[in-house]
């Protein structure tokens, strides 16, 4: 008996994907045009004009994709702004990464002081959950208000990693014990506020920087050590590396992570190393595992869970970086969002759309960067002043 579902023929797939992408092709072009008008107010010589630069050959390279391979569904890309300011509709809590997000290095990404405000004064919960550890929460919130002109912003919205750590680290270090912290001062800091007394941390000017095969038999380890804490550390040195290996021949004595991002980005692409490479270089060291208490492990879950009321069904987690943002969001059911103005280059977002993402992570919606989908709010806004003010002049005219 035949068959009464009619079977498409592959080519005819193909034109009707071809078509569907017809709209997306016109919304990237959009897109594209809307950051070069961006640029062109940020002025070519100002740092945020090389952050659109980034966006801006990302988007093409995207374009130039779905143009070469229309098999590939592209709708994921939410490429006018009105759309892309939908992917917030209905979640209560905004979860934002920060750099790549936010700003990139010391420079704010255009648009995101605005929708950040646009946000919190629609009533929205935004939350800054950032794998960063080098600043306490009071120091990160100090440091946002300036840079995102925006005096409402509280501590409490907060959320580095060197805070997830110290949390997780209270509820079982036992009382008296210490942390040895190859790290910044934030992680210092959050762990002192907590009750917790530290041993290493930011390095000192007079601090020994090599220790040599005798200086390793003489060693006198603290007893009190019962965790060994990693987090960025620009000034890691040997000393550092052979003293956490050293505590953690102790099998009794915890191995943590602030996070264990692998780089960070600068505004013009350069990468910088982070706790990632010191983790494995501890890890290797020492033949242990550390425990990650950053994106995208369920630490950091529990922690906002508890602490901030997120759960699957009223949050959106917004990053630029696939294996810890996207894939944090993913694990916990959470609503995601990758923006383009960071650390992922077009390629790797097309491995994800053609499924061969990083450990099978997908990509739920993309925008070129978190204030675009201003521009459609503007125009939904204006649409209704507009209506209001043709409603109200009808009614004076009758
Ligand atoms: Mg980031």
């Amino acid at each position: 008996m035949a068959s009464s579902v009619v079977e498409l023929s592959a080519a005819t797939q193909l034109e009707i994907a071809r078509l569907e992408n017809t709209d997306l092709r016109a919304q990237l072009t959009a897109a594209r045009s809307e950051i070069l008008n961006l640029k062109k107010v940020a002025g070519t010589g100002a740092k945020s004009s090389s952050i659109l630069e980034r966006c801006q050959t990302t988007t093409t390279k995207l374009l130039e994709y779905i143009d070469a391979r229309p098999d590939v569904n592209g709708s994921v890309l939410k490429s006018n702004p009105a759309e892309a300011m939908q992917v917030f509709d209905g979640v209560d809590k905004i979860l934002l990464d920060c750099d790549g997000v936010v700003f990139s290095n010391q420079t704010s990404i255009p648009k995101s002081p605005e929708i950040i405000a646009h946000f919190m004064n629609s009533g929205k919960e935004v939350f800054f959950v950032t794998n960063s550890s080098h600043r306490s929460r009071l120091e990160m919130c100090d440091k946002l208000r300036k840079q995102l002109n925006n005096p409402k912003l509280q501590p409490s919205q907060m959320v580095p990693s060197c805070y997830a750590a110290a949390s997780h680290i209270k509820q079982w270090l036992p009382h008296n014990k210490k942390v040895y912290v190859i790290g910044g001062q934030g992680i210092v800091d959050e762990l002192a506020l907590v009750g917790i007394e530290t041993v290493g941390g930011p390095a000192r000017v007079d601090d020994k920087t090599a220790l040599d095969e005798d200086d390793i038999e003489d060693y006198v380890l603290d007893k009190d050590v019962a965790c060994v804490l990693i987090g960025t550390c620009m000034e890691v040195n040997f000393r550092m590396i052979a003293e956490a290996s050293m505590y953690l021949e102790n099998k009794n004595i915890a191995l943590i992570s602030t996070n264990q991002d692998e780089y960070d980005i600068m505004p013009s692409g350069r990468h910088v190393p982070d706790a990632g490479v010191i983790v494995r270089a501890v890890e290797v060291a020492s033949n242990r595992k550390a425990l990650n208490c950053g994106k995208p492990s369920d630490n950091l879950f529990q922690l906002l869970k508890r602490e901030k009321g997120v759960s699957k069904d009223n949050a959106v987690m917004v990053g630029d970086r696939i294996n810890t943002d996207i894939a944090f969001g993913q694990m916990h059911g959470l609503r995601t969002v990758l923006v383009l103005s960071g650390c992922t280059p077009a390629e790797t977002v097309l491995e994800c759309l053609e499924g061969k993402g990083q450990d099978g992570i997908e990509l739920e919606h993309v925008i070129p960067y978190l204030g675009y989908g201003l521009e459609g709010e503007e125009e939904n806004l204006g649409r209704k002043k507009r209506r209001r003010l043709a409603l109200s002049n009808a009614a004076a005219r009758e």
